[in-house]
């Protein structure tokens, strides 16, 4: 296996930089750089049968992949997740070809897993040793775990209030955790503080080129789950966009390998509703959005109130005639509780978001009931205990 990676190219300004050095954003304009492969000569050398005969995790789309030397891959065993058709929703709703996709299932119960397992191996390959990353959840239980598998440092830096299951994650995975007063913007200064001064690689969200390449692998997964097809619509619960961005460059390049049949997908971005600007954006017809103020969600992966790629998510929404919706906590609560008790799926509020969004734009006669759409729930709802509900049916013992 070898990697097909070429150079990096900027989003915005378009100019070329060297994969081989460690950059976090375009040195030029400071937007986000995307990682480019050689296309022509990958139709070439390569045919897509090869994937369905490697081991089922991400890795196993390596030509396509940022990584030179497969010694320095970092993994756990993350990707490969199930497509799962969910018959009792679809008919429910009078969708035919209804699927989740449970990312449920990776290493930290997160899809933030695939993101970190690319750009904690790449930081590797180029000798980078200490990790920082300002979080309020699940990224940061992610690179921790990759920072323990590989031997490296991790620093994070989280809201006093984040959530227990992810403070503690990161406590277990050995990582330094710095609880800070204040959201996760004030986060974020400590860390490019203490980045500057101790030479620490900073991780954030689409602030460095490769954690959008793990999560791409979601759409190399579900076109071949979907025999080389691409589905009619994937609706992802979008916070910073990495995996929308990722997926949406994955099709690109499945298309220009010829590897697919079908039109590139429509992405519906789904948010919260105490947290959506890029709904509000949407919906005003701007490409760049406004901060959101005082942003107040259950869904921690859906509170990212300034994303740094808005500009990427509101072009894909638009340019792939997709749209941008968003839903209280409360539905997302309840849909929770629906897909685990109709589909054996307990989702993350974040992903339940999706089944919430569906609704309502299925109540809007926004879809052909014949479309394949797609869920994507990007996480586990075992993460979010405090929003399951413990009711239980009360048995009397004598009787039994
Ligand atoms: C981070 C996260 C999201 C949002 O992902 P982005 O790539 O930042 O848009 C959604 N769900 C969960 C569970 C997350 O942890
Ligand atoms: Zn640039």
């Amino acid at each position: 296996m070898k990697s097909y990676v070429t150079h990096l190219e900027c989003t915005a300004c378009g100019t070329s930089h060297d994969h081989h050095q460690a950059v976090r954003t375009c040195p030029d304009c400071g937007k986000v750089l995307f990682p480019r492969y050689d296309l022509a000569r990958i139709r070439r050398e390569v045919s897509p049968q090869v994937f369905a005969g490697r081991p089922a995790t991400m890795w196993r789309y390596f030509e396509l992949l940022p990584v030179l030397d497969p010694a320095n891959v970092v993994s756990l065993g993350e990707g490969g997740t199930p497509l799962l058709k969910a018959e009792a929703l679809g008919r429910k709703l009078g969708l035919t070809s209804l699927y989740i996709k449970d990312e449920g299932l990776n290493p930290t119960g997160t899809f933030k897993a695939r993101g970190l397992s690319a750009a904690v191996s790449k930081a590797r390959e180029l000798g980078i040793r200490r990790l920082t990353m300002p979080s309020a959840g699940n990224a940061a239980g992610a690179m921790a775990a990759y920072a323990a598998r590989a031997g490296l440092e991790a620093h994070v830096f989280m809201p006093r209030d984040a959530p227990e299951a992810n403070r503690k994650e990161c406590m277990a995975y050995g990582s330094h955790l710095t609880l800070v007063d204040g959201h996760i913007g004030d986060a974020g200064k400590l860390s490019r503080q203490r980045a500057a001064q101790e030479g620490l690689f900073d991780l954030s969200t689409l602030q460095e080129p490769y954690r959008v390449e793990g999560k791409k692998t979601m759409a190399l997964e579900l076109a071949q789950d979907m025999g080389w097809r691409t589905p009619d619509v994937i609706l992802y619960p979008t916070g910073g966009g990495t995996g929308i961005i990722g997926m949406w460059k994955a099709f690109g390049e499945l298309i220009e390998l010829g590897w697919v049949e079908g039109p590139m997908p429509r992405f519906v971005a789904v948010q919260a509703q105490g947290c959506q600007p890029i709904v509000a954006a949407f919906h005003q017809g701007k490409d760049r959005a406004e901060p959101w103020p005082r942003p107040q969600t259950v869904a921690q992966g859906l509170k990212v109130p300034g994303p740094f790629a808005d500009y990427l998510i509101l072009r894909i929404v638009r340019e792939t005639g997709g749209t941008a919706l968003a839903v209280p906590d409360g539905d997302m609560v309840q849909a929770m509780a629906e897909v685990a008790r109709e589909e054996g799926v307990l989702p993350c509020p974040e992903g339940a978001a999706t089944l919430a969004a569906l609704k309502r734009l299925v109540a809007q006669g926004y879809f052909h009931g014949d479309e394949r759409m797609v869920l994507l729930n990007t996480g586990s709802g075992l993460k979010y205990m405090e929003l399951v509900s413990g009711e239980v049916t009360q048995g009397d013992a004598s009787s039994a």
